[in-house]
């Protein structure tokens, strides 16, 4: 099998495996519980969550655990929304969200919010003028992801602070940075606000969190008793928590080898697909080698992806939240419908090697070939 997905999910690492498996069997109390097994709980929620604050040099008071990203941004955007309608109603978010912030948007749009769409370049990047204009004094809210989840354009969020809070000191800046982290350094003390989720970066699937600056209030979305945290009531999930923490430990080491390394792998496959008649690379200045776009305009993505799929080969078409449908990343960045109907996302990881990459181009060619034919255009 050839996985090539990583930015739709990641395995679960052994190690955070081993970490889950070790957790759920040792240390069987509620962290809210009064007695001694209770306290072992809250000893080493504690330290999970002072391990993960430290590794994104934050408070461990400001880390809220969540469900996944889905579940911060909600948390993030509805949160903020109602926690300051009565300083204003106005929203920013750019065009280069994932599909859950426009969900969200379109929620928040149907109960009186007004949600502003900032302007990009043709690389992708924020137009600052734009941003500039459309902050106002009632602006509670700006969110832009840190790195898109289609093109994987990454946004200059330290800039992007400077020009918003140059307008409105009052604006929350949120971000997205579910496919920053782990891929690359990422600074929380650029936003009030971020969101993330473990299963990017080889941890389980269901947990995450949103960090939200002690500097800031937002309003909870779930209510319920638990002294652990206002904004996330009920029995922390400690196995999950724990093996969080180890993921983002081993997620942010050596970020700067592994990224040279899948820069490498990213370069390999950009040189060899170019050559294809029929093909568009859908990559810009601000592209991060993990994520790699490409156009087949003369054949269906749904069929590509299918056919690599039987030969054990898996991509994505757009993201894995919004298969099937237009890229909006690439309509944002190629204004170009065509193109945007015939994306394949190949998403690469520190765990992949030159020879799933060899074997990945081979087959790649074998089924472009075969489909071409198909169609007659050989
Ligand atoms: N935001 C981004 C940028 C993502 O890539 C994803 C996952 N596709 C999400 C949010 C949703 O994350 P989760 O699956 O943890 O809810």
């Amino acid at each position: 099998m050839i996985y090539l997905d990583y930015s739709a999910t990641t395995p679960i690492s052994y190690d955070v495996l081993d970490t889950y498996n070790k957790v759920s069997k040792e240390f069987i109390g509620n962290a809210n519980s009064l007695h001694s097994l209770g306290l072992k709980s809250a000893n080493l929620l504690e330290s999970a969550t002072k391990q993960i604050a430290d590794i994104f040099g934050v408070n461990a008071s400001e880390i809220i655990y969540t469900s996944g990203a889905t579940e911060a941004n909600n948390m993030a955007l509805i949160g903020t929304a109602l926690a300051n309608h009565k300083k204003g109603k106005h929203i920013i978010v750019s065009k280069l969200e994932h599909p859950s912030i426009y969900v969200i948007c379109d929620y928040l749009k149907s109960i009186g919010f007004e949600i502003s769409y900032v302007k990009n370049d043709n690389e992708g990047l924020i137009d600052f003028d734009d941003l500039k204009k459309l902050v106002r004094n009632d602006t509670i809210l700006v969110s832009i992801c840190a790195v898109n989840s289609e093109l994987g354009i990454r946004q200059p969020l330290k800039m992007i602070r400077q020009i918003i809070k140059k307008e409105n000191m009052g604006t929350i800046i949120h971000s997205d940075m579910t496919q920053a982290i782990g891929k690359i350094p990422v600074n929380f003390h650029d936003v009030d606000l971020a969101s993330m989720s473990a299963h990017k970066i080889f941890g389980p699937k269901g947990i995450g969190f949103l960090y939200k600056s002690s500097m800031i209030k937002i309003n909870p979305l779930i209510y319920g008793s638990g002294k652990t945290n206002e904004l996330n009531p009920g029995t922390p999930p400690l196995p999950l928590i724990a093996s969080l923490s180890k993921a983002c430990r081993l997620a942010t080491e050596e970020l700067e080898k592994k990224e040279r390394f899948i820069t490498l792998l990213n370069d390999k496959i950009v040189n060899t697909v170019s050559k294809y008649p029929n093909i568009l690379i859908n990559k810009t200045k601000y592209s991060i080698p993990q994520i790699l776009n490409i156009s087949l305009m003369k054949i269906q993505p749904e069929t590509f992806l299918h056919a690599l799929e039987k030969k054990e080969v898996y991509v994505s078409t757009n993201t894995a939240c919004s298969s099937g449908e237009v890229s909006n990343s690439v309509i944002a960045v190629y204004n170009d419908i065509p193109r945007a109907k015939h994306t394949i996302r190949i998403s690469l990881s520190s765990v992949t090697t030159t020879d799933e990459v060899n074997k990945f181009l081979t087959i790649f060619n074998e089924v472009y070939n075969s489909l071409s034919e198909l169609k007659g255009e050989k």
